[in-house]
Formats: C-alpha cells, sequence, structure tokens
C-alpha cells in the first residue's frame, strides 16, 4: 500500500480496516470507523487500545502514535457537546490538539475472522473452529463471500477443541495463565471435575449468548460480564460450565492480531496497549480455613 518514502495516510489505513472489519458488518446500535482525525494526515506509527481513557491516549501519545485503533467506541450515544469541561471532551480535545487520529472497529471485528474470539481462542490452542453465534443473514452490503455457509467462519464467539480434554477446574487455571492478568481473574460455574473438551468462548460480554452455547453442545463455554440470575438458570437446566474472565482480558489478545494486520499491510509501526483497562482493580478470595493464621 505505502510506497517507499511515503507512509499511508489516515484515509489508507482507515481503508485498510474497512477491508478487514467493513462497517457494515457492526450492530445497528454500533459506532465504528474513523471518530475524529484528518484523512490526508500520514500515519507512522498506530496504538491499539481496548479502551479510550485518558491513560491509554496518554500512553499512545508518549509512544508518538498517529493514530489510535480502539475496540469500544468512545462516542456510542449521540452527543451534544465534546466540550473540553467533560469528561470525552477533554479526551477528543487532547487527541486532535495532538493531531493523533482516532477509528473504532467493535462489532464488526467481533464478527470478522479472523476477529477478536479467534484471537482468544488461540490462547487456548483450540482447533476446529466454528462461529457460536453465525451474523444474520447476509446482505448486498456485506459483499460477496461473506456467508458462514462459504466457510468464512464469521460471526460472534468461536467453538473448538481443546488439545487435551481437561476438568473445568484445569480449565480456569489455564485460563487464568493464558490471559493478560486481571485483579478479576477467572471465575467459573459448574462441577470442578466436569471434563472439558469442547469450548466456546466470546470476547466481551457473552451474557446473550448463553442459549447458542448450551444448543452447540459444548463442555464449557468462557466469555465476560456474566450475571447471576442468567447463569444459575443457564447451569440449572443443563447447560455447559460457564467461565467468566474479565472483560478486557478477553478482547486485549485480538489487539496482537489487529497489529500484525497493520503492520503487514500497511508497513507502519505498531503498538499494543497492555494497560488494564478492566474497571475491576482489588480482588479478594475468601481465606481457606488452614490459611488462618493460629490465635495467640
Ligand atoms: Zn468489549
Amino acid at each position: 500500500m505505502s510506497t517507499t518514502g511515503s507512509p499511508p495516510t489516515v484515509a489508507d489505513v482507515v481503508a485498510a480496516l474497512d477491508r478487514r472489519y467493513p462497517p457494515a458488518w457492526a450492530e445497528e446500535w454500533d459506532r465504528v470507523g474513523l471518530v475524529l482525525g484528518e484523512p490526508d494526515r500520514p500515519v507512522r506509527r498506530v496504538a491499539c487500545v481496548i479502551d479510550v481513557v485518558p491513560e491509554t491516549v496518554e500512553e499512545a501519545l508518549a509512544a508518538g502514535a498517529d493514530l489510535i485503533v480502539a475496540h469500544h467506541p468512545l462516542l456510542l450515544r449521540g452527543v451534544s457537546s465534546v466540550a473540553a469541561t467533560t469528561y470525552k471532551g477533554r479526551i477528543v480535545h487532547r487527541l486532535i490538539k495532538a493531531d493523533v487520529a482516532l477509528y473504532v472497529a467493535h462489532t464488526n471485528a467481533d464478527v470478522a475472522a479472523p476477529g477478536v474470539s479467534d484471537a482468544l481462542a488461540a490462547r487456548f490452542g483450540l482447533t476446529g473452529l466454528r462461529p457460536l453465534h453465525p451474523p444474520r443473514p447476509a446482505s448486498p452490503a456485506d459483499g460477496p463471500g461473506q456467508d458462514t455457509a462459504d466457510g468464512s467462519g464469521r460471526g460472534i464467539g468461536r467453538i473448538g477443541e481443546l488439545p487435551t480434554p481437561m476438568t473445568l477446574a484445569e480449565l480456569t487455571r489455564l485460563a487464568a495463565a493464558v490471559l493478560p492478568v486481571t485483579a478479576w481473574g477467572v471465575r467459573a460455574a459448574g462441577d470442578p471435575g466436569r471434563m472439558v473438551r469442547t469450548l466456546a468462548v466470546s470476547g466481551g460480554s457473552g451474557d446473550g449468548f448463553l442459549a447458542e452455547a448450551a444448543a452447540a453442545g459444548v463442555d464449557a463455554f468462557l466469555t465476560s460480564d456474566l450475571r447471576h440470575h442468567p447463569a444459575g438458570e443457564h447451569l440449572a437446566a443443563g447447560g455447559p460450565a460457564l467461565l467468566d474472565a474479565a472483560h478486557w482480558a478477553t478482547e486485549r489478545p485480538w489487539l496482537d492480531d489487529l497489529a500484525a494486520h497493520l503492520a503487514d499491510e500497511l508497513g507502519v509501526e505498531t503498538v499494543v496497549s497492555d494497560l488494564d483497562t478492566d474497571p475491576w482493580t482489588v480482588h479478594a478470595a475468601a481465606p481457606r480455613p488452614d490459611d488462618k493464621e493460629p490465635r495467640p
């Protein structure tokens, strides 16, 4: 794409990302694509982040990024002001003053193949990948060859086989080891001794896909943001065991894939943020009885 000596422009990077993550694949409520930035500005370095928050913005600016590619939209709902007196307005001002562009690939990156959940599945070495929740029937806007029926594997979440079957307790420890470290860690629901061969994974909030995981007949489903009642009722109905990881940790693996693609496709330098933006910062497990210090 770029010729020697002339870096790609913001418009070039947007075009490349739109090809890999077509905006038409995003959910109707979602807001993806270029958020701010001038199309003709050169891009030498791209910062890849999950969340656009002051900390990741400062990190990107310090790294000399010309463009930030984020997973979560900074501006999802309608806004009538980006005044610097507001939290998000300050971020917008900071980026524009620093001449740093911002692009978002959210639910369109979730359903892409490779997409967010492929990177998550790769952490577990899953094979024979297939989508957990195939996309809605193809529309002309989707372009040719994007049906799951043609084997592209597009859709939300992935189902695959573990290299070695293991118990739910072992899988929970494995998840904590292969996913980025967070205070939240990983918790699981179901019989700790239950054997898991087939695993479904879905980056981000997977609460809405419990029925799909049960219908797919997987042994366990790893996602984030699971809740008491839906999880309890799902298990009571004989559904797969559940693993609940930190939201950020389930999506962070995708940033490596995103950065590698940008480097290959456009020859730009990339930096990937490992700044944990999960809101949960403290975790304490109840002490076991034998951990308690004996009274003097
Ligand atoms: Zn998310």
